[in-house]
């Protein structure tokens, strides 16, 4: 008896074990990591929970949801751009100061929201830039520096007012024959919001997602401790300027060194101002941190074609937006809210 007793105490006992490992290790947070190229950059979605069947999943939908965004906004898309299969930005510029073309309400999105920001900057920031991104060569296989004639003709093409929305019929008008879209400085960072909604929406409590530099995190990392974001050196990228804690936030940054073209020996960085027609100089780098990763896309680039002390004091001016940049000098200068998010190296 005295030995039966014993015998189921110890089956128990490991039992009792048995169960307790199995819990734990349903409750050990995990990673699920998947890189994708879209939009011209290597994109990672990397998510953190307990129930890995759910990350992954999760985190495919994301991936389609931003594949989606990036189809639509691609302005290289591939052959005749009124075949069925062109991206909404390609039958726009097709039919520049033809007719308006019907697109999809995200498309509408974009172009609004992007408008707003032309205002904001005086014109600095203009997505009708298409044309003299085109002169340059940029995205093309030869570049070229264009001569001041051919400079005027295209800048007369770059007015976002031409830009003419039917949000209830969900159609897009460029008004202009020759005018075209340029979304390289906003289509990243909405598409990148777009997946973060769709992990919240999947129950996915901690995220971050990397678009070549476009950073989004959602909640803390391991749902422990903010997580922890590099801003490199503009001039050695593999050495950073500051390192800065994020939590349910974005940090974007546009610098000269991200997409340069070399021509007869000199770099040209691919932020252009549309008032000159050539690359702006007067930043390294600007770093745009607040809670959505469209928003510090936007205004990433447009602090960057703005003077610095103009584009220092504007994120200083806007609610609930922080920058930090690099101006010409590589002096770091950064609005006064970061000082508790930024460790400067
Ligand atoms: P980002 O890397 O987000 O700063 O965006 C840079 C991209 O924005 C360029 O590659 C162009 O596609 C586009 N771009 C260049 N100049 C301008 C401008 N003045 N306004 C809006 N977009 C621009
Ligand atoms: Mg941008």
């Amino acid at each position: 008896m005295k030995k039966n007793c014993f015998v189921i105490a110890i089956v128990l006992f490991f039992l009792v074990m048995f169960i307790g490992s199995r819990i734990m290790r349903s409750q050990q947070v995990c990673e699920y990591q998947s890189e994708e190229f879209l939009m011209d950059t290597l994109v990672s979605i990397s998510t953190y929970g307990t129930d890995t069947d759910l990350l992954k999943l999760a985190t495919e939908e994301a991936f389609v949801e931003m594949r989606r965004i990036a189809d639509l906004t691609d302005r290289f898309s591939e052959g005749d751009s009124l075949a069925c299969n062109a991206s909404d930005v390609s039958r726009i510029n097709k039919m520049a100061g033809i007719e308006p073309v019907t697109v999809d309400k995200d498309v509408v999105n974009i172009l609004k929201l992007a408008k707003e920001y032309t205002e904001l900057t005086n014109g600095a920031f203009d997505i009708t830039i298409g044309p003299v991104m085109d002169l340059w060569g940029f995205g093309q296989e030869k570049q070229k520096v264009p001569n001041s004639l051919e400079i005027q003709k295209v800048l007369e093409l770059v007015d976002s007012k031409k830009i003419i929305l039917n949000e209830d019929l969900c159609t897009a008008y460029l008004s202009q024959k020759s005018m075209s879209l340029d979304l390289g400085a906003v289509a990243k960072g909405y598409a990148v919001e777009k997946a973060v909604n769709i992990l919240e929406n999947q129950g996915i409590k901690s995220a971050l997602i990397d678009a070549g530099g476009n950073i989004r995190v959602l909640g803390k990392k391991d749902n422990e401790k903010p997580w922890k974001v590099g801003i490199q050196d503009p001039r050695d990228t593999s050495s950073l300027v500051g390192i800065l804690s994020l939590v349910d936030e974005s940090a974007v940054t546009s610098g000269d060194y991200y997409r340069s073209i070399e021509i007869n020996g000199r770099t040209y960085n691919h932020i252009i101002s549309p008032k000159t027609g050539f690359p702006v100089g007067d930043n390294m780098s600007v770093t745009v941190i607040t809670k959505d990763a469209f928003t510090a896309d936007v205004l990433s680039t447009a602090l960057f074609l703005m003077k610095s002390q103009q584009a220092l004091a504007l994120a200083e001016e806007l609610e609930g937006i922080e920058a930090v940049l690099v101006n010409a000098d590589q002096e770091i200068l950064m609005t006064s809210g970061l000082i508790e998010k930024v460790v400067i190296k």
